[in-house]
């Protein structure tokens, strides 16, 4: 049985939850976002996803985040765009438990330790690094493995898989033999399978040429539509969050602050070119660079 259907059953799907909606005011042809299953800073929410309060961080002199804010609930997604240097890897390695603030507070899920929030992530890089000398399969089964699975077993959760994500008969072959993007998909599939809930996907598709991009940027849409994760998307590119995330925070440059939150949250059945031609998705862009400045 795939891991996705042992580790999600019995749980309860949020409000508005990715492939719920439908393609709001398409009677007039446009594309809008769908009411939001994110929180905007300071609000409540029902359900603990990931929730930063007051989150600063400085290396020596440099003071690289500032009085960070922000919350989503579970299951929701969201994006964090801003300049380089501005502290989004820092704010990903935070949220992962690979570093703690010096001030604030943190909480994934319930988990408020660097340790608790380190078992609850699981983080897609930019680069790949899927090892050369494991087949495909052998290298989506590696957090698996990790945990103690057997091979065997690991595979065989696994395998289910590739065919979703468009793979089947290329599991037993060796990354050099894919493509970039699909390299990216195994790439993703050893992030989902490792089990956890909280995806942190750093400039995930940064590595590709602009094509594939906006076809994994479809296809990553799709397929987090059908699987309940929370997600943490770190990128430059303000269409590639604006269009994955529901909830996008525009951050300063360095010492980086939260200057802006949109709502976003496109319906998931529109196609990536109707979405992103639309005069919400247009709008919602112009806000988001004008925020970066
Ligand atoms: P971004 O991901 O937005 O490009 P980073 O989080 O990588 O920004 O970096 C924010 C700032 O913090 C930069 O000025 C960077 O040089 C500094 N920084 C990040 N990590 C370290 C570190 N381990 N030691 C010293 N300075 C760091």
């Amino acid at each position: 049985m795939p891991a996705e259907q042992s580790s999600d059953r019995g749980r309860s799907e949020q409000p508005g939850a990715a492939g719920s909606p439908g393609m709001a005011g398409s009677a007039n042809g446009s594309v809008r976002p769908v009411a939001s299953g994110a929180a905007l800073p300071g609000a409540g929410t029902s359900s603990a996803g990931i929730r930063l309060k007051g989150v600063g961080k400085r290396f020596g002199n440099v003071v690289a985040l500032r009085g960070i804010d922000f919350e989503i609930e579970r299951h929701s997604r969201i994006g964090i765009v801003g300049p380089s240097g501005g502290g989004k890897s820092t704010l990903l390695h935070i949220v992962s438990g690979l570093m703690e603030p010096d001030a604030g507070e943190v909480d994934v899920e319930g988990a408020t330790s660097a340790k608790d929030r380190l078992a609850r992530c699981a983080m897609m890089p930019q680069r790949d690094l899927l090892l050369p000398w494991r087949t495909a399969l052998d290298n989506a089964i590696i957090a698996l493995e990790n945990r103690g699975v057997s091979r065997k077993e690991a595979r065989a959760q696994t395998r289910p898989y590739f065919e979703r994500f468009g793979l089947d008969q290329f599991e037993n072959v060796r990354p050099a033999q894919l493509s970039g993007g699909m390299r990216q998909r195994v790439s993703f599939m050893r992030t989902l399978v490792a089990g956890k809930d909280v995806l942190l996907l750093d400039e995930p598709f940064g590595a590709l040429d602009s094509i594939t991009r906006a076809q994994m940027q479809e296809w990553l849409l799709r397929a987090l539509s059908e699987l309940p994760r929370t997600v943490l998307l770190v990128t430059h590119d303000v269409e590639e969050a604006l269009l994955l995330s529901r909830t996008v925070v525009v951050m300063s440059a360095r010492p980086g602050r939260v200057v802006r939150t949109l709502a976003a949250d496109f319906p998931t059945d529109a196609s990536r070119r109707e979405i992103v031609t639309s005069r919400e998705f247009v709008d919602l862009k112009e806000q988001a660079l004008e925020a970066i400045g």
